[in-house]
């Protein structure tokens, strides 16, 4: 059978056909009028997407960029500060602030799980200036309390930072920025945005530049004062990443239009789109007998644990080859043990449906055992049927 490369992935994520004609098209140089009007819609727009009146840098580097950006400019080296860390993305915490010189406490969750509050507020001594965290842990496809987590670390005050590596949550978790002070959230252009790698960003608040004035760890490329002094001219410290601006300008407008017209309600939609899709994923994995790996999944990606005995890349490759789906493997210790689907940004009823009713085939073939076709698919149609009767009632209403 004729098969369409497809990303299942959380990240990169399917492109927005209008982002990439975008980003084809753009040719001007960056030192023009024409790139600072492009430059600077999108610096506000970005605002509005992340839902923060925080000044909000975009810069040329993958996620992990804006993320040493962060340490980089919110510690100095000998400074305690704390990461939370749940799976592979807390171990990147724990791997920069180190490299940092910062003292490093850790407060780890096993792979799959999340944090109780109550151990963390145990660790929230005066000395920590920042705390380090992700919104939603992609390589377990748990979700952490955002909100709960700055809820503790607010109440201790001015002086420690909270930063967010949202880089998989922007998008697929309801985020409230400024209401719940968060002071360093990141994203990256790969994930929910829907155009290629290439752009991290990050959303900065008052309390962090102030931080930066005094923090002592060295910054030169990530030196996030030299950025925003060049941002408000319009430009970019150094050579951006012009045809990826086109490919995200493209893409709010697109974020734009679900909202008809309102980008905030637009990234409303975008977030609820990605819960609808989980949730569908996940009463279908669950209908065929596969057990979910986390029991706090988030809306960016399904975490689901290979059937017994079944290595799980033999289910990516069988995805892969029957298929040409990508759907990606565990991480780090995982490996072997899990498969993900993803469902960010660029991607609906029709995507969650189809890999679905793949993933029926692909269990039948890695089990050889018998499968009730139509069982993952049916469950997911009976989520989405409930959640499309439900909106026409409070429509009647
Ligand atoms: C993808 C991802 C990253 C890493 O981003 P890169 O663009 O690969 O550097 C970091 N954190 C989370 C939660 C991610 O999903």
């Amino acid at each position: 059978m004729l098969r369409k490369n497809r990303l299942f992935t959380p990240g990169p994520t399917p492109l927005l056909p209008s982002a990439q004609a975008a980003m084809a098209a753009f040719t001007a140089h960056h030192r023009t009028a024409d790139f600072r009007n492009l430059f600077q819609r999108v610096l506000a727009d970005m605002k509005e997407f992340v839902g923060t009146r925080n000044e909000v840098l975009v810069m040329a580097c993958s996620g992990t960029g804006a993320m040493e950006a962060a340490v980089s400019n919110l510690t100095s080296p000998g400074e305690k500060v704390l990461v939370l860390s749940a799976g592979k993305f807390g171990e990147r915490w724990t791997g920069l602030t180190k490299a940092f010189n910062c003292k490093v406490e850790v407060l780890s969750a096993p792979y799959g799980e999340t944090f109780s509050l109550n151990d963390i507020r145990a660790k929230l001594t005066p000395e920590v200036g920042a705390v380090f965290v992700q919104a939603t842990e992609s390589s377990t496809g748990a979700r952490h309390d955002a909100q709960g987590i700055a809820k503790l670390v607010r109440d201790r005050g001015d002086d420690t930072l909270l930063v967010v590596d949202a880089i998989t949550g922007l998008g697929t978790t309801h985020l409230d920025v400024d209401g719940w002070g968060i002071d360093f959230l990141i994203g990256g252009s790969q994930k929910a945005l829907m155009i290629p790698p290439g752009l991290g960003y990050c959303a900065v608040s008052d309390r962090a530049w102030q931080r930066m004035e005094a923090t002592k760890s060295p910054r030169f490329y990530f030196d996030l004062r030299k950025e925003r002094k060049s941002a408000a001219k319009g430009e970019t410290a150094s050579t951006p990443a012009t045809s990826l601006f086109a490919a995200l300008g493209a893409a709010l407008e697109f974020i734009r239009g679900m909202g008809n017209g309102d980008l905030a309600k637009g990234r409303e939609a975008l977030v609820d789109n990605a819960e609808l899709c989980a949730e569908m994923t996940r009463a279908g994995v669950e209908a065929l007998g596969l057990k979910l790996f986390t029991s706090s999944p988030g809306a960016a990606l399904t975490a689901i644990c290979s059937p017994p005995g079944v290595d799980s890349g033999k289910i990516i490759k069988e995805f892969r080859e029957s298929f040409d789906a990508v759907v990606a493997n565990g991480q780090g210790e995982m490996k072997g043990q899990l498969f993900r689907i993803a469902h960010i940004g660029y991607y609906d009823y029709l995507d969650t449906i189809g890999i679905l009713g793949a993933l029926e085939h692909v269990v039948a073939r890695v089990t050889g055992k018998a499968v009730q076709y139509g069982t993952a698919v049916r469950a997911a149609q009976q989520v989405y049927a409930r959640e499309v009767a439900g909106k026409r009632q409070l429509v009647n209403a």
